[in-house]
């Protein structure tokens, strides 16, 4: 909404993102922003061709590059992750790769956690190795600067890891890129950019896969790309090089999603809370992965840096066959066996870090499920998953 004003007090995020992005009497007085199709933008006159011609990152130009619909959805994520301008691009993995590429080229070296999302991995195993980049992979829990390197171009986190929830010292890592003249990016999905803002702890740039908690549904792919002022055009020119485009109706459900985001999230927060408290009091589980649990290993940096927690719980069984765990697995009636998470509704998804992360060892010594928890009754969540636990037997 653009009637503000600056007397009025700072306003809680979840007041900022019922508001964010939107404009009504702009549009007839419609809540909503508009959906607004296109791809060829046309110009009264060739005075107005070239005047935007001078200025090719700003306003309608062409589809690809986005149109109000767009635009507002990353002025309202903007607001959300606190920086200074906002790209949507068509993934969240697209969201990564455009960064990456933004700022690497042949003989840079690249520094990333060993816990990144696994496709973010492929794509630095296989194309940026490719290029002829130098790819390391760092323990997230050491600190970088030993690993840092004068040809260090760009230094990528993602933290709590994925899969683990391994919680990296963000501001940290941040200052030491920086001090070595590398770019920090984040991946920030995990908090949803609600629970935790990147650039206020130094980092350079933060992603997320809006696919998962802003869209919310399950039924959008988008990424969102917030960077730094002094990032903000390296990125913006790389995504359009690379063609990076985003459907209108993806960016109003992305818009419709994020609307919703601080309730759903403190909803999903308190579930999961419950279901990992009573999973670790199982004789089926030798442990529970969440962060906001005191025994978890990085709970004390959590507290310090993170507002809240979310709908993500891994679990380590104690050691059963894989046949035991198909019984438990298949027979869930309201956790479906399905990867992503984000959506309201619960999942469950089989995990193995060991044979991936070549910086950190892996010794959970059990089978690991990753659960999603979602926005049912939590008591009905415990009782699926306490009759799966005994199908384990
Ligand atoms: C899902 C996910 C991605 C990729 O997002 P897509 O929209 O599926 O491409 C990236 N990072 C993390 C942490 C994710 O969970």
């Amino acid at each position: 909404m653009t009637r503000r004003s600056n007397d009025n007090p700072p306003r809680d995020m979840t007041t900022r993102l019922v508001n964010a992005g939107r404009d009504p009497f702009a549009n007839h007085g419609v809540v909503n922003p508009p959906v607004y199709h296109a791809s060829t933008i046309v110009y009264p006159t060739l005075a107005a061709l070239e005047e935007a011609d001078r200025t090719p990152f700003e306003g309608t130009r062409y589809g690809r590059r986005g149109t109000p619909t767009t635009f507002a959805l990353e002025e309202a994520v903007t607001e959300l992750e606190g920086g200074y301008r906002s790209i949507a691009v068509s993934s969240g993995l697209s969201a990564i790769t455009t960064c990456l590429l933004a700022f690497l080229k042949q003989g840079d070296h690249l520094l990333i956690s060993d816990t990144v999302y696994a496709p973010t991995r492929r794509f630095c195993d296989v194309m940026l190795k490719g290029l002829g980049i130098d790819v390391t992979y760092f323990d997230p829990l050491a600190e970088i600067g030993p690993r840092l390197r004068p040809e260090t171009r760009v230094v990528f986190m993602e933290s709590p890891g994925s899969l683990t929830y391994e919680i990296q010292d963000v501001a940290a890592a941040a200052a030491a890129a920086r001090d070595a003249g590398a770019v920090s990016i984040i991946d920030n999905t995990w908090s949803a950019g609600l629970l935790f803002r990147p650039l206020e702890h130094g980092v350079d740039i933060t992603i997320q896969a809006a696919t998962k908690y802003i869209v919310g549904h399950s039924d959008v792919m988008l990424g969102t790309i917030t960077t730094s002022e002094a990032t903000f055009l390296r990125v913006k020119r790389a995504s359009a090089m690379l063609g990076v485009a985003v459907g209108p109706d993806d960016c109003y459900l992305a818009l419709r999603g994020l609307r919703t985001l601080a309730p759903r999230l403190e909803r999903h927060q308190a579930t999961a809370s419950r279901l990992a408290e009573w999973l670790e009091g199982r004789p089926e589980v030798r442990c529970v992965l969440y962060p906001a649990l005191p025994s978890f290993p990085g709970h004390a940096l959590w507290r310090r840096d993170f507002s809240g927690a979310n709908g993500l719980v891994s679990v380590v069984l104690r050691e059963v066959g894989r046949d035991a765990v198909a019984r438990m697995l298949d027979g869930l009636e309201l956790f479906a066996l399905g990867y992503s998470w984000g959506g309201y509704e619960s999942l469950v998804v089989p995990f193995d870090p060991a044979p991936v992360r070549t910086a950190t060892r892996w010794s959970g010594g059990g089978p690991c499920l990753r659960l999603h928890v979602g926005l049912e009754d939590p008591d009905d969540l415990i009782r699926d998953l306490e009759n799966g636990l005994r199908r384990l037997a």
